[in-house]
């Protein structure tokens, strides 16, 4: 199992194609993972819904990948996937259904571009936004409410934009907003952010940002189908009061996306839970990235989660064939 393609020739009984590595999702942890598993001479195919990519092609600015200085998302994730493609990875864009364990070690996956037969899986799905769960803000969201400040932060230049969140997400988005508007208001349901302090302090000394601590939003209205004002909370004192907002951008945290490993062992967060392998509950399966139960997530994390499960993937497939 050494050739560096897919072997579309060689199926199984059932026609599935089979593959070394499965990948599934192409962020950064996948992207790099398929690069190391290429490159190692691994048959690799990794299984994309959107665009490659992940959750760094909506960022404006990275600054803290190391060796590259400032980049945008964008930029990153061409990189990413150019390397991994240049190397024999192949992408394809086609979603999964299923990911079946099989006796012999190796692994049925059913997907929207057919059956695989992998020896290893590396899942690398990510982590989808949170909602607030307010009234108003399923209604509004397109019409004022937005979960991406890159996708929708220029429909709302010069205008009054409110942000909620108290993470790295909240506070760099905030940034990226203020200057597009110096009409920024980010509000945290507690006294303190939750970010980096660095990307805190940034945020808190940029200019057009004002920053309500211990506030929550408990309602998003609106008036002719677009978000006019937002009800705040002060949690302190119990004060709700209404301010007039064009935007809502929220960035609460994320949801990991597991429902393709139901049978895995998960974090009290629903993160998957893996050794220091990356190796899931099921041998054989692992899991890299924002879907994993990791305590810093970055760009730089998930990449060295990718080229770690690529290197044990590889061992696994070993021992695979040896017994
Ligand atoms: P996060 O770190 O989980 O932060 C979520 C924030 O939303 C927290 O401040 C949380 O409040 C708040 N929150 C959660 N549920 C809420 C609710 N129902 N109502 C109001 N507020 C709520 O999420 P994130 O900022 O998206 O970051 C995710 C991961 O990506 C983190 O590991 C982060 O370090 C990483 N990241 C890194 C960078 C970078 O390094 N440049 C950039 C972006 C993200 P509490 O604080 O009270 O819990």
């Amino acid at each position: 199992m050494a050739d560096n393609d897919i072997r579309n020739n060689d199926t199984n009984d059932n026609g599935a194609k089979e593959v070394d590595i499965l990948i599934i999702g192409a962020g950064p942890a996948g992207l790099a993972c398929g690069q190391y598993s290429a490159r190692a001479g691994r048959s690799t195919v990794m299984i994309e819904e959107m665009a490659p990519g992940g959750q760094t092609m909506i960022i404006d600015a990275i600054e803290n990948y190391p060796g590259l200085g400032k980049v945008s998302g964008f930029e990153l994730a061409e990189k990413f996937e150019s390397q991994a493609n240049a190397f024999g990875c192949q992408t394809v864009y086609a979603s999964v259904s299923e990911i079946k364990p099989l006796d012999d070690g190796t692994f049925a996956v059913q997907t929207s571009d057919g059956a695989y037969k992998a020896n290893a899986v590396v899942l690398a799905t990510g982590a989808k936004h949170r909602t607030l769960g307010v009234p108003g803000e399923k209604e509004f969201t397109g019409r004022g409410v937005s979960y991406c400040a890159t996708c929708d932060g220029p429909f709302f230049k010069s205008k009054r934009i409110l942000v909620c969140g108290g993470g790295d997400s909240a506070c760099q988005e905030a940034m990226y907003l203020a200057k597009l508007s110096q009409d920024v208001t980010v509000c945290h349901r507690r006294d303190r952010f939750r970010a980096q302090a660095s990307i805190a302090k940034a945020m808190e000394n940029t200019a057009g940002i004002k920053v309500k601590l211990n506030t929550t939003v408990a309602s998003i209205n609106g008036e002719d189908g677009k978000v006019k004002s937002v009800t705040l909370k002060d949690v302190a004192t119990g004060e709700e009061y209404t301010q007039e907002f064009d935007g809502v951008f929220v960035f609460v945290g994320s949801e990991p996306q597991t429902q393709l490993v139901p049978f895995c062992k998960k974090d009290e967060a629903g993160f998957v839970a893996t050794d220091r392998t990356m190796m899931t509950s099921v041998p054989g399966l692992f899991a890299v990235g924002d879907v994993r139960d990791t305590p810093f997530r970055q760009i730089v994390t998930a990449a060295a989660d990718g080229a770690i499960a690529a290197h044990y993937a590889s061992e696994y497939i070993d021992r695979l064939e040896e017994d």
